[in-house]
């Protein structure tokens, strides 16, 4: 890959990582915010679900930031472009649509088609 691009993603993918690494910050202190006393049972369930709502978020935004680690990984070792399955070059428009991937449209399209075919 181009040496200019390669920067172009390093440096998208550190801004995302930023992005995420403080809105999980945001998220744990609006966790601990609502530590409060309710006597009410319904306002109580009201606060688990939420609560629950926000683990979810938790949990999807941790998987993302470990894809944006990865992602800089491969900019650092020097395989991020290339596909994990066929070794091919993964073309920059679909990388600046989703920098974390790690496969070419043909095996993606290839896998999902194979997991829609065994209902996963
Ligand atoms: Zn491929």
């Amino acid at each position: 890959m181009d040496p200019k691009d390669l920067k172009f993603f390093e440096e998208l993918l550190h801004r995302r990582l930023q992005e995420l690494l403080s809105n999980a910050g945001e998220t744990v202190s609006g966790m601990t915010e609502q530590k409060e006393n309710f006597p009410d049972p319904t306002d109580r369930a009201t606060l688990e679900s939420d609560r629950n709502f926000m683990l979810r978020i938790r949990d999807r935004e941790y998987k993302l930031i470990n894809k944006v680690k990865k992602a800089l990984d491969r900019i650092e070792n020097g395989t991020f472009g290339i596909c994990e399955k066929c070794g091919e070059d993964i073309s920059i428009e679909r990388l600046k649509a989703r920098p974390v991937t790690t496969q070419c449209i043909d095996c993606k399209t290839k896998e999902e088609a194979f997991e829609k075919a065994l209902g996963i």
